[in-house]
């Protein structure tokens, strides 16, 4: 198959398309590198530097592609606080923009990367699919107008569409920004360096894990299945994980015992989240393979960042 993936010199992207690339699957990739790295693809995928609202370009780029996927998206909570409007041009501008280039070039099938974000806070754990969504900050409005203009546009005007909603992803590849980086690396990072893991509130709040080979593997099934189109699914691990549990995994991974540090709560997030993997079951097959503890080894076994730094901590020891 011919696939463009957007985003896709972002984390789960260059993953995604390393995985179709494998497989034998003609891959493109359109990225703004505004959070990308090209440097994580391989060579058979063909790589276009772009913004996802460029239509000439896309024209080109989605000639003969039987499948979409859209992961192209700013993706930090606390930043979409501080620039809201920013984080509605490119992740709701950016998804309209994308599905009329899809449609001026008669592509069939959209996949797009959602988010466990959309759910907010919900009272009832695990969140299925048909909950009301109570977005808590700009970014989670952004990938849930995404979602809303997906299935819209795409019913409209005969283009198939599928909403995976992610929820915390981590593995190899993962990168750790200066400000607003994700917990996990963060935490690996902070413990193999020796310093202090900063806890937002009491470290009770929960989220879902999942790793990456796991989510490549649902994206993957979503291109092909049958009969699948405007469904929304959950891809998670389906197992709820607080900040303590966390640390103490990270701990037991990395062999350092951390420091806890205890910050003031951040706005935009939510006190518990897991994900419902049953419409993932049914029409993805899909069942997580790899739990946390077993993650976090891979993450340490292949993410270069960090087989670096476990080398200059056990030279230094
Ligand atoms: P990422 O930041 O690594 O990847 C996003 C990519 O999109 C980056 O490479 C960035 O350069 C690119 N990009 C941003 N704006 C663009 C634009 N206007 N035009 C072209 N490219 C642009 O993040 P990720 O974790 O790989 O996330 C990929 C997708 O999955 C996003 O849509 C995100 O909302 C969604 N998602 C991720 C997670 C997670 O845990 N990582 C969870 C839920 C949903």
């Amino acid at each position: 198959m011919r696939f463009l993936i957007t985003g896709g010199a972002g984390f789960i992207g260059s993953a995604l398309a390393n995985h179709l690339a494998r497989q034998g699957h003609r891959v493109r990739v359109i990225d703004d590198l505004s959070a990308g790295d090209p440097g994580r693809l391989s060579s058979q995928v063909n790589f276009t530097r772009g913004d996802v609202a460029d239509k000439p370009k896309l024209w080109r780029l989605l000639n003969q592609v039987d499948c979409v996927y859209h992961l192209a998206a700013r993706v930090s909570v606390p930043e979409s606080i501080l620039y809201p409007r920013e984080y509605n041009a490119a992740n709701v501008g950016g998804t309209v923009a994308l599905m009329e280039a899809m449609r001026d070039a008669g592509v069939q099938r959209v996949v797009l990367a959602s988010s466990g974000a959309i759910y907010g806070q919900q009272p009832e754990q695990p969140v299925t699919e048909d909950l009301t969504p109570r977005p808590t900050s700009p970014y989670a409005v952004s990938k849930l107008a995404a979602e809303y203009y997906v299935n819209t546009i795409g019913a409209l005007w005969g283009i198939e569409t599928v909403v995976l909603r992610i929820f915390n992803a981590f593995g190899p590849g993962q990168a750790i920004p200066p400000t607003h980086a994700p917990v996990i690396p963060q935490f690996v990072q902070q413990a193999l360096g020796g310093g202090s893991l900063v806890i937002f509130g009491d470290g009770t709040q929960t989220r879902d894990y999942v790793y990456i080979d796991d989510v490549v593997e649902a994206l993957a099934a979503a291109a092909t299945v049958r009969g699948i189109d405007q469904q929304i699914i959950n891809i998670g691990s389906g197992h709820e994980t607080n900040v303590h549990e966390l640390v103490e995994v990270v701990e037991r991974v990395t062999g350092r015992e951390a420091q806890a540090l205890h910050v003031r709560v951040e706005s935009g997030g939510v006190s518990r989240l897991v994900a419902d993997l049953q419409q993932a079951g049914h029409w993805l097959e899909y069942t997580p393979k790899i739990d946390l503890e077993t993650g976090l080894k891979l993450l340490l076994e292949r993410d270069p960042q960090f087989i670096m730094a476990a080398d200059t901590e056990a030279r230094s020891s």
